[in-house]
Parts: structure tokens; C-alpha cells; sequence
């Protein structure tokens, strides 16, 4: 195995406390008990995920290429660069009050508003990282996650956007172009809502056909959600078709997100991503495997080879298969720092995929932005 080199290290920031955040157990993500089951499971936002992200990086093949940092808390102030000071004010009294269900399923308790400025804070660290010219490459390894969270609403499990608050310390940093793709299965409406009329950022988010879910989610997710005013054109839904594996995410990669990155030429990438994609998550509904996550970071080193200086900031959202999770975040890496050969192989992926509807979706989708999105308009 090729030793690393300083240029192709991955900076990892992390705080343990972010472990503290118990969402609890119940029949599935809703905290209810029945009173006829034995066994109720622990949510799926639980801290063994992210404890297995963590000590596969620490101890799993990977592990050279790995430079881990501390991160810390955010502070009050630094949120208002993407949510509303009533926002906030509303997760601080919850916080006080002894803790709140906000939406469905995300449930803010003792130890998990500590937990989300940690997050935030470890997020904003891992950029500033990168802008400071420290490290091209870092990677916020966080929970709760935070690619729901609207600038003035918690969602699916998010209570603090930490990309979206990272991406807006990379433009007052001085960047002047950001590109955000989102892998996880889940439509990444926070930043997009939080971004919807900015041509300086491009959201693009590759998730399920999952619709809007409530008043907490009320973005669709489609295709003609395309961003307002200056921002038109600027946020790319890409709705993938149940069961869309690694086969149908390269066409959409290859068709749709490389060329759309091409064009709007970004000096800042952001990587969002979720391990929920995969072929074996409770949450999704797609056919990811280590392949495919493999191959995808590979894409967005190339791309962030090419535009951004190398510069490229990846941060956790969900993944709730607790071992596969942590193997398709090892692979992700993996692919991002362009190894030669794979570091660890799949144990468990044997599934077939159907990649025709898959592909004629994606087709589709390219036919209407060429059509309809200003600057796809000859890409
Ligand atoms: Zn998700």
C-alpha cells in the first residue's frame, strides 16, 4: 500500500460529546411504545452509527490517510449566519425546558442541544481548516445531522444545518462559488431552502422520490424546484427511482452532477453525505454498495481537482445500517483519496440492480434542465 502523502490526508474533526445526543427507543423513529412488543429498537439516529464511523476510521484500513482534530462547540452568534434568532431562541428553550419533540421523529433531549452546537461547531472548524490553506480535504464526522434543518425549522432528525452554516463561512471567507452535493438518500431541502435564491451557491441533491412529509418538510424534492430570483436554475433536484444502485448513480453523476459542476466552476465543494443510499438502510430505499460509494468519491475528487484547488469539505449526515454504514463511509474515503487499490472489501453486497428505469429517469431529468435551467442551457 502507498504510503500517504500531507496532500492527501483527510482531516477529520470530531467531538465525543457529540455521543450524548439519545433520541431514545421505540417502534422505529417515533419514541412510541406500544405495550405489545418486547423489544423496541433504539431510533436510528443512535450514537452506535456514528461510534463504528468513527472506529472504522480509527482502526480500519483507512486509518493512515486519517488526521483527526478536535472540534468544538459553535457559539450562539455563529448560528444567525443561517438560521433565525427565533429559531434558535425556540431550540434553546426546548433545551431549557427539559426537551421538545420538535417534528417527527426528532426528538431534542437532555445532552442533544449540546450535542448540535458541537456539531455545527466541528463543521465550521473542518471548513475553516480548509480556508485557513491548512488541509485541502476534511471531513466533519457529526450527529445530529443537519441537511433537514431549514433556516427556521428542525426536520428528520436536524436541528442546526452544519453544512449549510459551513457554506456560508466559505463565502464570507472570500469563496466565491460553493457547490453542495448531497448523496443522502434524503432530499436535502435545508440548504436548499437556505440557499434558494443565491446564484453563488449551486445545491444539487441526489436523493429517493420521497415527496414532502409535513409541515417540517414541505419541499417536494422535484425536479422544477429549481431555486428563485437570482437563485433560479441554482438548486438541482435529482429524485432517483426506488431501488437506483450503483450503476444508476454514475449515469446520474456522469449526465447530470459533473456537468453542471463543470459549468458553474465552484472554488469551494462541498460533499454531503449519508450512507442512507445504500442497498441495505432501514431508512431508504436504494441500492448503493461499497462500489458505488467508492466511485463516487472518486467523481467528486476529480472535481474538486479541477475547480475547487483540491478543496473539498465532506460532511456526515444519516447512514442508520449500523455496520454498513461504516463500510460505505470507509469506502467514500477511499475513493476520495484516489487509492489504487481497494482498502476493504464488501461482505455483504450481492444484490442485483436494474439500472434501465434508472437511466431513463436521469435522461428525462438532463432533457428538462437543458431545457429550463439557464446556464445548463448548452452543457
Ligand atoms: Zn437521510
Amino acid at each position: 500500500m502507498a504510503l500517504p502523502s500531507s496532500n492527501n490526508l483527510i482531516h477529520v474533526f470530531w467531538h465525543e460529546g457529540m455521543l450524548k445526543h439519545d433520541t431514545g427507543k421505540g417502534v422505529f423513529d417515533t419514541g412510541m411504545d406500544p405495550g405489545f412488543l418486547d423489544v423496541l429498537e433504539k431510533h436510528p439516529e443512535n450514537a452506535d452509527r456514528v461510534k463504528n464511523m468513527l472506529s472504522i476510521l480509527k482502526r480500519g484500513p483507512i486509518s493512515p490517510f486519517i488526521s483527526w482534530h478536535q472540534g468544538r462547540p459553535a457559539l450562539i452568534s455563529e448560528l444567525l449566519s443561517f438560521h433565525t434568532q427565533e429559531y434558535v431562541n425556540e431550540l434553546i428553550e426546548a433545551d431549557r425546558t427539559g426537551g421538545k419533540e420538535l417534528c417527527g421523529g426528532t426528538f431534542l433531549n437532555p445532552g442533544s442541544w449540546d450535542a448540535a452546537l458541537l456539531a455545527a461547531g466541528s463543521t465550521l472548524s473542518a471548513m475553516k481548516h480548509i480556508i485557513d490553506g491548512h488541509g485541502k480535504i476534511a471531513y466533519a464526522l457529526v450527529r445530529p445531522p443537519g441537511h433537514h434543518a431549514q433556516p427556521a425549522q428542525a426536520d428528520g432528525y436536524c436541528f442546526l444545518n452544519n453544512a449549510g452554516l459551513a457554506v456560508q463561512l466559505a463565502l464570507d471567507g472570500g469563496c466565491r462559488k460553493v457547490a453542495v452535493l448531497d448523496i443522502d438518500v434524503h432530499y436535502g431541502n435545508g440548504a436548499a431552502e437556505g440557499f434558494y435564491h443565491s446564484d453563488k451557491v449551486l445545491t444539487i441533491s441526489l436523493h429517493m422520490n420521497h415527496g414532502s412529509w409535513g409541515p417540517s418538510h414541505p419541499q417536494g424534492g422535484t425536479i422544477d424546484e429549481l431555486g428563485e430570483g437570482e437563485g433560479f436554475g441554482y438548486n438541482l433536484n435529482i429524485p432517483l427511482p426506488n431501488g437506483t444502485g450503483d450503476k444508476g448513480y454514475g449515469y446520474a453523476m456522469q449526465h447530470l452532477v459533473v456537468p453542471a459542476i463543470e459549468k458553474f466552476e465552484p472554488d469551494m465543494m462541498v460533499l454531503v453525505v449519508g450512507q442512507d443510499s445504500s442497498a441495505f438502510d432501514p431508512n431508504g430505499r436504494q441500492c448503493l454498495t461499497m462500489e458505488g460509494y467508492r466511485e463516487i468519491g472518486r467523481t467528486v475528487r476529480g472535481m474538486s481537482n479541477k475547480y475547487s484547488n483540491g478543496r473539498l469539505l465532506i460532511v456526515q449526515e444519516g447512514g442508520y445500517h449500523v455496520t454498513y454504514a461504516a463500510y460505505c463511509l470507509h469506502t467514500a474515503l477511499e475513493g476520495v483519496l484516489n487509492v489504487a487499490e481497494p482498502l476493504l472489501s464488501d461482505p455483504i453486497a450481492y444484490y442485483p440492480e436494474d439500472e434501465s428505469f434508472s437511466t431513463k429517469v436521469i435522461e428525462a431529468i438532463k432533457k428538462y434542465q437543458k431545457e429550463v435551467v439557464p446556464f445548463l442551457k448548452d452543457a
